[in-house]
């Protein structure tokens, strides 16, 4: 079977995707072989594609002749609203495109799937979520980093760093006293912040921390420390955006697990 059939048929029993319509999917963490085959779909049979910043442009090419609308940040400039995002989509589906809202990672993994969905909703607006890969599940696979692993891990948490340091922030300490490895997201500007709290609740300076830099893209970066070093580490290796932070024993396993072609 060709590909191009097995998507056929993999996507054969989804509603169609009529004129009027939105997918809000998700484009996985970069590398278009992250892509299920229903965004594939998707992404030959939209007439539009709104998509962020983190969405590849490898990704993008497969929209084919598609009109691309970007609704991102891009090169410090402000971002668009999202406000002016759900306007948007609620403008193209009201002129009867068949919209591709398309973000990366997973689309409901701090990646406002959520708000806009309800716009939608609220909008009267048909529309359909469509999963993607996370980005931290598919770097810690490369990275061999197993998330969960019997006898070190029992829960995962999935941690956004962007409101660290704020009145709005989680309660990092509350984290560490959970004892289980932390991944976060948005997280490398405050990661001194967000260490030093982490050590304050109870976790040990030695905690071996990761950083995972740009996964499944050409800019693909690791980098291996300890909570006490990481934010050193982070400035003296010049880690940028995109990049999670893995806190916990299982960034270890990364040594045992080494014997393969990881990054
Ligand atoms: N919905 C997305 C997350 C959006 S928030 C998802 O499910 O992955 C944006 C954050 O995601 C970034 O700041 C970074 O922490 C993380 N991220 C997204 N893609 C990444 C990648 N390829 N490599 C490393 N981090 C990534």
């Amino acid at each position: 079977m060709s590909l191009t059939d097995m998507i056929a048929s993999a996507c054969a029993a989804t509603p169609d995707f009529g004129p009027g319509h939105v997918w809000l999917a998700g484009a996985g963490p970069g590398h278009p072989r992250y892509l299920t085959l229903e965004v594939a779909d998707a992404l030959a049979k939209c007439d539009c594609v709104v998509y962020d910043a983190l969405v590849s442009a490898e990704v993008l090419a497969l929209a084919g002749t598609s009109e691309l609308h970007f609704a991102g940040k891009r090169g410090g400039k402000p971002s668009a609203t999202q406000d002016s995002i759900t306007a948007m989509l609620i403008e193209l589906a009201r002129a009867g495109r068949k919209v591709l809202r398309l973000k990366g990672g997973d689309p409901f993994v701090f990646g406002r799937g959520g708000e806009e969905a309800e716009a939608l909703a609220r909008a009267s607006i048909p529309f359909r979520i469509l999963p993607g890969l996370t980005s931290s599940l598919a770097a810690l696979a490369s990275a061999h980093i197993p998330v969960t692993m019997r006898g070190i891990s029992r829960s995962i948490t999935l941690a956004t760093g962007h409101a660290a340091g704020t009145p709005d922030d989680l309660d990092w300490r509350a984290l560490a006293r959970v004892g289980e490895p932390i991944i976060v997201y948005m997280g490398l500007k405050m990661i001194g912040e967000i260490s030093r709290l982490l050590m304050e609740g109870g976790l040990s300076p030695e905690t071996p921390t990761a950083v995972l830099m740009s996964a499944t893209t050409p800019d693909e970066r690791l980098l291996v420390a300890t909570l006490a070093t990481v934010e050193t580490e982070v400035q003296r290796q010049d880690f940028a955006a995109p990049a999670l932070i893995v806190i916990g024993d299982i960034v270890s396993m990364r040594d045992v697990l080494n014997t393969g072609d990881g990054p």
